[in-house]
């Protein structure tokens, strides 16, 4: 039994105006930067990653971004009573092929709990999450630090949920709107350690897992749709301490640059606010993008403010060794793994493997190419020179280029076989993109670009050249070695640019330097 009380609805709410740290937000003045030396930054991401199913993760509704507002709905999004959710196997599949690439350890029994809010966008007033068994335990991501040195960046989990609809509150000047096509589709929420210590490294962080999902095609990663949202436990301590500061999580966050920017301006004011003798506050803040600084949105809940607990309308999912071994069989080359072979396998610079893994099919591209040609360096130079280039200035995505890679294998063959200059090769290039099934070697002959790289034919016009310039010859012979280069124009001229200039050079110092 309760005794009846009146509830005064001030009860629990927290002065977020007067907050101790509302002041340290204005600009600090009489800070010197030594005292930012004496700090240590300690920040932990969440990251919150929109999978690229169909169909929700419980229910049958399209799962595709846009569409007509509230048209991917049914019973089970919009919440109604006795509408039940239903597992969508490929969100499971999503998340372990995620979990396999990050080294994660897979979960054999997962089961499901509802995390308790009201929001508008959400009708159910819970979202079905994962609580007490998250679908992937521990793993890492490697990234560069600051200094471009390898650092692990280790994960606390990765679990399966679903997303909310949309508030849209700039539509119409005096209500919200809300859209619900969004409510329910399948999010994995990456949970790092709070192994971050700068900006740069959540930036380098977060580009890592973007490149990681678009290369597993399991998300789209364009952040300025939301598909890829980030969110970032900041603290402060001063060097040396072992134990954490207070942590403040800023909330949201749709680009990089603004994390990056967050993460900053936390930094300095969660500083100032010490400085001052003043305790920071545990709470949820929002980043304002036009001022690059936080202001405190809520006081930050507790999971026990959820009121979390098992779904009862979901059982416990069972995730066999077969099965994790059958999503492994289909996993694609990883950007880290590939870029460790281009350069210690394949001795390529680190410039080139980092361009060249950064697109998932680029990557398989060059892979191609490397298949039919052992010169790896001219394979990645057509990949980041010419074939880029040729994408870029026609806003074209490497899937839809048409020249096969062996094709570009045996242009590098043809260079390096002196039959077609390197500059001759482009020209061939630019006959190739326009038909795309034509032959190099073709192409070559009809262009006249063929080198005459036989020394039978070049000796004559060499021997020609020579008896033309006889002062020429005796200077060089008295030690004028610059006129090598006169002689070899002349070489070229009187071959018609075709003379191999590998070869010509060779028989000019045989008979110059007798
Ligand atoms: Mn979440």
């Amino acid at each position: 039994m309760v005794k009846e009380y009146i509830n005064n609805p001030k009860i629990g709410l927290y002065p977020i105006s007067f907050s101790p740290c509302f002041f340290a937000s204005l600009p600090p003045y009489g800070i010197m930067q030594d005292v930012y030396d004496k700090y240590e930054l300690i920040v932990g991401l969440e990251v919150h990653a929109q999978l690229l199913t169909q169909s929700k993760a419980y229910s049958a509704d399209s799962a595709e971004y846009g569409g007509n507002p509230n048209t991917h709905t049914s019973p089970t999004s919009l919440g109604l009573p006795g509408a039940l959710p239903v597992m969508n196997e490929k969100t499971l599949e999503y998340a372990i092929l995620l979990g396999l690439a990050l080294k994660c350890d897979i979960r054999y029994e997962n089961q499901f709990a509802r995390k308790n809010y009201f929001y508008a966008d959400l009708p159910k007033g819970y979202q079905i999450t994962q609580d007490k068994t998250p679908i992937c335990n521990n793993g890492y991501v490697i990234i560069k630090d600051d200094n471009g040195k390898d650092k692990k960046i280790e994960l606390e989990r990765i679990h399966v949920e679903e997303d909310a609809g949309k508030s849209m509150h700039d539509q119409d000047p005096y209500d919200t709107l809300i859209d619900l096509n969004r409510a329910g589709v399948p999010l994995v929420e990456i949970v790092s350690k709070p192994d971050i210590r700068t900006s740069k490294e959540a930036y380098n962080y977060l580009t890592e897992i973007r490149k990681i999902v678009r290369h597993l095609e399991i998300c789209d990663g364009n952040m300025e749709e939301g598909s890829l949202r980030c969110d970032a436990n900041i603290s402060v301590r001063l060097k040396g301490a072992t134990t954490y500061g207070k942590r403040v999580e800023v909330k949201n966050m749709n680009s990089m640059r603004h994390v990056q920017k967050a993460i900053e301006h936390e930094m300095k004011r969660q500083i100032d606010c010490v400085e001052r003798g003043e305790t920071i506050v545990q709470e949820t803040r929002n980043f304002d993008a036009a001022t690059g600084t936080t202001s405190a949105m809520r006081s930050k809940e507790s999971a026990h403010d959820y009121r979390y607990f098992p779904e009862p309308d979901l059982p416990p999912i069972f995730i066999t060794q077969e099965k994790i071994a059958e999503i492994k069989s289909t996993m694609p080359p990883l950007p880290d793994e590939l870029f460790r072979k281009y350069t210690q396998e394949l001795k390529l610079p680190e410039y080139d493997a980092y361009i060249l893994t950064d697109n998932k099919y680029e990557a398989l591209y060059f892979e191609e190419i490397i298949q039919h040609t052992t010169n790896v360096k001219a394979a990645s130079n057509w990949m980041m020179v010419h074939i880029k280039s040729y994408l870029n200035e026609n806003g074209l995505d490497i899937k839809r280029f048409e020249v096969k890679p062996t094709t570009i294998a045996d242009m590098i063959a043809l260079i390096d076989s002196g039959k077609v200059s390197s500059s001759a090769a482009q020209q061939i290039f630019v006959e190739i993109v326009k038909n795309p099934t034509a032959d190099p070697l073709t192409i070559a002959q009809q262009l006249n670009l063929i080198q005459e790289s036989d020394s039978s034919a070049i000796e004559p016009l060499v021997d020609e050249v020579l008896a033309k310039f006889p002062a020429k010859v005796m200077e060089y012979k008295e030690g004028k070695k610059g006129l090598l280069g006169m002689f070899m124009g002349e070489v070229m001229k009187a071959s018609g640019g075709k003379a191999d200039p590998k070869v010509a050079t060779e028989i000019l110092k045989k008979k110059l330097d007798v």
